[in-house]
């Protein structure tokens, strides 16, 4: 497997170079809306731990990331009044994963809600900034 490179575009996002929609951070995590949406309330949880993905991140840093994905999925859901959740974690490019450091996708869904395909289009930053609103109300509440 590759090495981890600090260039990554998550990296400079968790570094503050990069803007992102931030729902929740504390020194384990960051979670922020992805700009690419595959359903409304799609965001990332990304661990501040430098690794490329689950095959490499230290067993004890992903233990104090779990709970992280818990709390901001639960707020998710509340604040989309999803029907239900998918959680998505992807490894290498075999496995699909397209920024190599370590997240977690959380999609609060609807009953018979479709996925858009990943990729894009990018989502307005006014659309974004609102969900991000919106969860971080749940968060607090
Ligand atoms: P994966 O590596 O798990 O396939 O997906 C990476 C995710 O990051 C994609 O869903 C993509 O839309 C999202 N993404 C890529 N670049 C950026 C960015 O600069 N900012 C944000 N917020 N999300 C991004």
């Amino acid at each position: 497997m590759p090495a981890y490179d600090r260039d990554n575009i998550f990296a400079k996002i968790l570094r503050g170079e990069v803007p992102c929609q931030k729902v929740y951070e504390d020194e384990v995590v960051l979670a922020f809306m992805d700009v690419m949406p595959r359903v409304p309330g799609h965001l990332l949880v990304v661990p501040k731990v430098p690794a490329r993905n689950l095959l490499d991140v230290p067993p004890e840093a992903l233990a104090a990331v779990m709970p992280r994905v818990q709390k901001v999925a639960a707020a998710a859901v509340r604040a989309l009044e999803a029907d239900g959740l998918m959680l998505q974690q992807f490894n290498e490019e075999a496995g699909g994963q397209t920024v190599f450091h370590l997240h977690f996708h959380i999609l609060p869904l609807h009953h018979g809600a479709a996925l858009k395909p990943p990729g894009g289009p990018m989502e307005k930053p006014e659309v974004l900034a609102e969900m991000a609103g919106r969860i971080r109300a749940a968060l607090a509440g």
